[in-house]
């Protein structure tokens, strides 16, 4: 299966430098072999499918609501997503579970929703550094996966390290490996057969120098790549050597 690589650009990027950044990331991805997403923020996702209209590279959101209309002042359901250009949606993002007390429940909706407006999700799950020190990191991702995908689930899962996010620090190979063997494990004993088709993505201070060793990890099916998408030539560098595996 041919991995993905999806640009999380998180609370940055106005309209003209999204234009841009789209554009460039545009213009680098012919001809290469994997699956590239880039995830605006909510008022530059029109713009950026604007500029990679008719390309290759799909758009995503960063999170929708569960609902799919009413009074939730400040919220934007996945079909107004839709509506602005994207095909994907992040969920579940750990800034967001951290942030606004989003549960594997909440998340469970959201993804219930994403699908029913015609999004893919893209779910994140992963263990703080407190929960890694304790040794409990498989059970808490397991209960993530457990609570947030519903049955059946037709979209992506990324594991992401609380800890490994933003902060440079990233997983061990042998770390990415232990725990996507386990999210497949998990994932098929959920699933079943459907379990093993699932693209699972390592996120976590993905960089060009260590994105080749990350992405031929067994089970690595692609990247969530946060600080490296803002910028083009890092991006592409990371889905150049996706596109090597
Ligand atoms: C993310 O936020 O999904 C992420 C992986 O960020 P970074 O690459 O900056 O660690």
């Amino acid at each position: 299966m041919r991995q993905l690589i999806a640009g999380n650009w998180k609370m940055h990027m106005l309209r003209a430098p999204a234009s841009e950044l789209a554009r460039e990331v545009r213009a680098g991805a012919q001809g290469l072999a994997c699956d590239l997403l880039v995830c605006p923020p909510f008022t530059a996702i029109e713009t950026a499918a604007a500029a990679l209209a008719g390309s290759d590279v799909a758009v995503g959101g960063q999170d929708c609501h569960a609902k799919g209309q009413g009074a939730h002042t400040g919220d934007v359901s996945a079909a107004m997503l839709r509506d602005a250009g994207a095909s994907w949606v992040i969920l579940g993002h750990s800034e967001r579970r951290q942030n606004h007390g989003e549960t594997d429940e909440l998340v469970r909706e959201k993804v219930l929703a994403a699908v029913e407006a015609g999004l893919t999700p893209i779910v994140c799950v992963g263990e703080t550094e407190d929960q890694r020190v304790g040794g409990q990191e498989t059970e808490v991702v397991g209960w993530q996966i457990a609570g947030s995908l519903p049955k059946p689930f037709a979209g992506v899962v990324a594991y992401e390290p609380v800890w490994a996010i933003g902060t440079g620090r990233t997983a061990t190979e042998q770390d990415v490996a232990t725990m996507h063997a386990f999210i497949r494990e998990e994932l098929v004993r959920q699933f079943g057969e459907a379990g093993q088709g699932v693209r699972i993505l390592y996120g976590g201070s993905m960089r060009p120098a260590n994105a080749g060793a990350l992405l031929a990890v067994p089970h690595v099916g692609g990247g969530l790549i946060g600080g490296a998408s803002l910028n083009a030539e890092d991006f592409l560098a990371i889905a150049r050597a996706a596109s090597r595996g």
